[in-house]
């Protein structure tokens, strides 16, 4: 549950953070410091953990010296970079945070057509630096979010059809293993560990530094949502479905159900309208993309059209004023292999029912590049699937949070004969055999990447995550034993199940 508790005394030998603030250059905060409140807050504002120490790292010494630390006193180990964990992963009561979003480092080479990235850069400011050369790499559809656990994770977003997942533009990883050493991970160095860093990074070592392969992009794309009543809902998703069969991987779309949000690009007669709208990112010649794009704006009457050609930065911050930091959020996934008619008909009923002005439910589109990588050539599951839907209940406040998050459930349960897999990073706390649906139906995948966690992470330091237990233990269970025990007194875990 997601409810926000009373503050937890958190106690920490004294002795043994002196020692550890010898060797550290960030500036430790502890409970009491005047930024404590602040920097244990994370982007999920129903989840409100206490940790016993944070640790804001300003490089790859200080990982290794809070790490070595951290596994010498038995404290659990939270690690953050962008802070977007649903579920909360990134931030535990009790126990230490290793805080990258301070490593802030972008160094493009425009001639290699390579970018290293350290591992507290967001999204926005990844695309800021490599965009002035015409190039990106794929990753989400919100800048604030974090590159580090979107990229560990697979990364879906605009470019995904044309381009791939984020995950599939790395090109190496340098991080610090649960032994405290440092490693680089690539195709010719530690191939197995690469293997699984992309789509379970986060069990097997802290990133610092990521390098990816950059693509040409824009700058400016054809791009933006056409909007009809949810009334036609049903009607669109399956002329859509039709339409999509057919359209070239220039293009990826998103499908989103929620009430008309109150932005300047919308008229105010809209404003709190239930809609249903899909959204464009042609990343192609202009022309081609109108053609393209054509029978799906002119079906039926829609209620606004806003796909035009624009920068693909602007795109880009398109949903950054329906996410921000400190709402509640409560969030469920699952893949579609299809939308079959009875999928269609749940989506229908459920957005009817949306009671939230911020609640919704995006429908991403895959296929294209994503399918083109083969399934065992990364950790990466569900790669085969036609779609990533991810429910969003949302409220600004605790107030009506109960409610939002019974109609994401009861939505998610009614679509259960439809779940073909789910994507890890749309995982709230949900399980074991969720997990293992995220790594696909093939148990030699799950079997393959608990033999190398055994290899790395023998004693399953990394456990604040979805976590895939050694070969030969069984699962911690992210967020709840997993946040017990260590360095500073437990109190009720602000779990959000
Ligand atoms: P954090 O909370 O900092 O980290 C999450 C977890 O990742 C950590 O618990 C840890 O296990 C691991 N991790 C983080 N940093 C490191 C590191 N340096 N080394 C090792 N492990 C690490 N996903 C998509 O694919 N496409 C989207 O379009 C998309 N949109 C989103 C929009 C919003 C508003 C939000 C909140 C999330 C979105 N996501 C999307 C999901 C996103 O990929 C995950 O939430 C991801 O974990 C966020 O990464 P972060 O670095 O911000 O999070």
């Amino acid at each position: 549950m997601g409810a926000s508790t009373a503050p937890v005394p958190v106690r920490l030998d004294d002795s043994a953070y002196h020692e550890l603030a010898r060797s550290f250059r960030g500036s430790l905060v502890r409970a009491g410091d005047a930024p404590y409140e602040e920097r244990r807050r994370i982007w999920n504002g129903a989840i409100d953990r206490h940790p016993a120490l944070i640790a804001p790292c300003t490089g790859s010494a200080d990982v290794v010296a809070a790490l070595k630390w951290a596994v010498e006193t038995g404290a659990p180990v939270a690690v953050r970079s962008g802070g977007h964990s649903f579920p909360g992963h990134s931030v535990c009561d009790g126990g230490v945070v290793i805080d990258l979003s301070a490593m802030k480092e972008v160094r493009v080479d425009p001639e290699a057509r390579t970018v290293r990235v350290q591992a507290g850069v967001l999204l926005g400011e990844l695309d800021a630096a490599t965009q002035p050369f015409g190039l990106a790499v794929p990753s989400g559809i919100v800048t604030h979010t974090g590159v580090a656990g979107l990229t560990l994770g697979g990364g879906i977003g605009w470019l995904s059809r044309k381009y791939g997942l984020s995950v599939d533009q790395l090109l190496s990883v340098d991080l610090v293993t649960a032994g405290g050493d440092r490693v680089t991970a690539s195709a010719v160095h530690e191939p197995e560990l690469f293997w699984g860093m992309r789509g379970a990074g986060g069990n097997f070592g802290i990133v610092t530094e990521f390098t990816f392969r950059l693509n040409p992009v824009g700058p400016t794309v054809l791009a933006g949502p056409v909007l009809w009543p949810v009334e036609e809902s049903g009607r669109v998703l399956r002329f859509y479905r039709d339409w999509i069969a057919g359209v070239p991987d220039e293009l990826t779309t998103i499908v989103v159900h929620r009430k008309a949000p109150p932005l300047p690009a919308i008229p105010p007669e809209l404003y709190g309208r239930p809609v249903v709208m899909v959204i464009a990112c042609w990343a192609g010649e202009v022309a081609a993309g109108e053609e393209v794009m054509r029978p799906m704006r002119e079906f039926g009457r829609p209620l606004l059209d806003l796909c035009r050609p624009k920068p693909y930065l602007a795109h880009q911050a398109m949903f950054d004023a329906s996410f921000p930091h400190g709402w509640w959020y409560y969030f469920r996934g699952c893949g579609l292999d299809r939308l079959a008619d009875g999928a269609v008909d749940t989506m229908a009923e459920y957005a009817a029912r949306i009671d939230s002005p911020l609640s919704g439910f995006p429908l991403f589109q895959l296929g294209g590049a994503v399918a083109r990588v083969g399934e065992d050539d990364t950790a990466v599951g569900c790669r085969g699937l036609g779609h990533m839907l991810n429910i969003n209940g949302i409220r600004d406040t605790a107030e009506g949070f109960a409610e939002e998050r019974r109609w994401v459930r009861e939505f998610w349960s009614a679509l259960e004969p439809y779940h073909a897999g789910v994507y890890v990073n749309f995982l709230m706390d949900e399980g074991e055999q969720r997990i293992r649906q995220a790594y696909g139906s093939r148990e030699r995948k799950l079997d393959r990447l608990r033999a190398l966690k055994a290899e790395w992470d023998p004693g399953n330091v990394f456990r604040l995550n979805q976590n895939i237990p050694p070969a030969g233990r069984k699962a911690a269970g992210a967020g709840g034993a997993g946040q017990a025990g260590g360095v500073g007194q437990v109190g009720p875990a602000g779990q959000v199940r």
